[in-house]
């Protein structure tokens, strides 16, 4: 394939999409913002086209990545995930440009991006899903409505914007006091989030697992999906671990699951790459919870257990290929955990350390190991953008051999500059119920614990201790 595709991304993804591009033959065009200029990205691409100053306002700007493409003459935008990726507007802008947007059509971003009419399309197709309401309408009507619905399904219940996404917008409500409360911040919340107020209501799944299907579909509607992927452990609603595959030890039922979400994906006349997600309860019920129309950050650990390169499929899909193989085709093989090592504090609530610089990067690596990164020794991380630094993702024949791994590569990454997630994941793999699988979305609230460990760990540890005794004496650790 002799193409040019424009990657609308920065950060790990866009070097993700850049090297699928490159293996297909074809020809990278990256977009930055001045604020950004330091991401690898900019390097990795052919060309580069500065889209402004930044920060986070051109790389969501249509009309200049638009313009970008038409300038450096790709025929195909990749939007990876985040900015612009679900993003209907973007999506029939290209459309309308003559452009190839590497996702589904706009439509149906537009369908799937709105969960009330994604949970209409579902509920036409008979697919499982919790009770909830229609948009809640504006005033008195509104409050009304909602109160009804918390008599009805009892407490707590979910206040969700109906456009939400990335964790945000969901609130947890126990009475009707706080719901009556809460109506109006939730609807300003979304509003400037997602410029778009509209909230709705859904029954809460108590401590459920989250798992999720891989899908994709071609242009003649063959749909297969690839699986399954636990992304229970999170914080404020946002993924930080991902297991693949489930490890509910009820085998025919995530092979439903995996039929369902064919089914799901099959109503909304998917096509390409997306994720249908579900909420699993304690007795095994499960439960629709949203289509999301993109590449999915945890990707990996599905390309690792079933050796399908899914971006790769995703851009060829988008060229009018066909999918090459079939259900049958797709085989499970061993464990992958995905872990996302971030430029947080989790003992400070997770605050991004966003702002200080990377002294010393010492990657990990070995049998079974996959990074997905984009910093490097002296980089200086921005703070206006996401705290994901590099994803570890290790992938193992037996479950066991697939943590031992990840806590070794764990113990042998070394990143001196901002905290990171690193020691708590360790914490986390050392875990008995991470290990059993006994887990679900309240993981890390019951499990205080792992928020106690030391700093400093492995390799990472002995050389922060020497910068700071070379810093001691003066001199310049990075001078040779
Ligand atoms: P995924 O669903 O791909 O596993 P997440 O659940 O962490 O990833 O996030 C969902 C989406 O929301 C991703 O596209 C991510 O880039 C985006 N996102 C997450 N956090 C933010 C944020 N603070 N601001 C904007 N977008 C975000
Ligand atoms: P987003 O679009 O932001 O990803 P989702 O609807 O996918 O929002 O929900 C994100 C997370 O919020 C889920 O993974 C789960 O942890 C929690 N959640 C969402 N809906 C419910 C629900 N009805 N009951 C319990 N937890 C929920
Ligand atoms: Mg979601």
């Amino acid at each position: 394939m002799k193409k040019k595709i424009l990657v609308a991304n920065r950060g790990e993804i866009a070097i993700r999409l850049i090297r699928a591009i490159h293996e297909l033959g074809c020809t990278a065009v990256a977009v930055y913002e001045k604020t950004d200029d330091k991401s690898r990205h900019i390097r990795l691409a052919d060309e580069a086209i500065l889209l402004g100053d930044g920060p986070r306002v051109d790389y969501l700007n249509i009309a200049k990545v638009i313009a970008a493409a038409k300038k450096s003459g790709a025929e195909a935008i990749h939007p990876g995930y985040g900015f612009l990726a679900e993003n209907p507007d973007f999506a029939k802008a290209c459309e309308d440009a003559g452009i190839i947007f590497i996702g589904p059509s706009s439509k149906v971003i537009a369908d799937l991006g709105n969960k009330v009419v994604a949970r209409s399309i579902m509920a036409e197709a008979g697919i499982p899903m919790v009770p909830g309401t229609e948009d809640l309408p504006p005033g008195n009507e509104g409050f009304k409505r909602a109160k009804k619905f918390g008599r009805e399904y009892g407490y707590p219940v979910m206040l969700k914007a109906t456009c939400g996404g990335g964790g945000r917008g969901i609130r947890c409500i126990d009475d009707e006091v706080q719901l009556v409360e809460e109506i109006p911040a939730a609807r300003a919340e979304a509003l400037a989030a997602f410029n778009d107020d509209s909230v709705y209501l859904e029954k809460v799944v108590l401590k459920p697992k989250h798992v999720e299907v891989q899908v994709i579909a071609d242009k003649t509607g063959k749909t297969l999906h690839l699986g399954t992927r636990d992304c229970s452990i999170q914080r404020r609603n946002q993924k930080l671990i991902e297991i693949a595959p489930s490890r509910v030890a009820n085998p025919e039922l995530l092979e439903e699951i995996c039929q369902t979400a064919v089914r799901a994906a099959k109503a909304a006349n998917y096509f390409n790459a997306g994720t249908v997600e579900f909420l699993i309860d304690h007795d095994f019920n499960y439960y629709f919870m949203e289509i999301n129309t993109r590449i999915q950050v945890e990707h990996t650990v599905t390309e690792m257990i079933t050796g399908i390169d899914i971006v790769r499929n995703q851009i060829k899909l988008a060229f009018g290929y066909e999918l090459s193989f079939g259900q049958s085709d797709v085989q499970i093989r061993g464990h992958a955990i995905e872990m996302r090592i971030n430029a947080e504090d989790p003992k400070n609530n997770f605050m991004p350390e966003g702002g200080k610089q990377v002294r010393v990067y010492r990657s990990t690596g070995g049998f079974g190991v996959r990074l997905d990164g984009f910093v490097y020794q002296g980089y200086d991380i921005p703070e206006v953008y996401d705290s994901l630094l590099v994803k570890l993702t290790v992938h193992g024949f037996t479950w066991d051999e697939t943590v031992e791994r990840v806590k070794r590569c764990l113990k042998d990454f070394a990143i001196v500059g901002p905290k990171t997630t690193i020691p708590f994941y360790l914490n986390i793999a050392d875990d008995p119920d991470f290990i059993s699988g006994d887990f679900n979305t309240s993981y890390l609230d019951t499990h205080p614990h792992l928020f106690h460990y030391d700093e400093e760990i492995g390799e990472a540890g002995k050389l922060a201790r020497l910068i700071a005794e070379i810093h001691h004496c003066g001199e310049n650790p990075f001078a040779s």
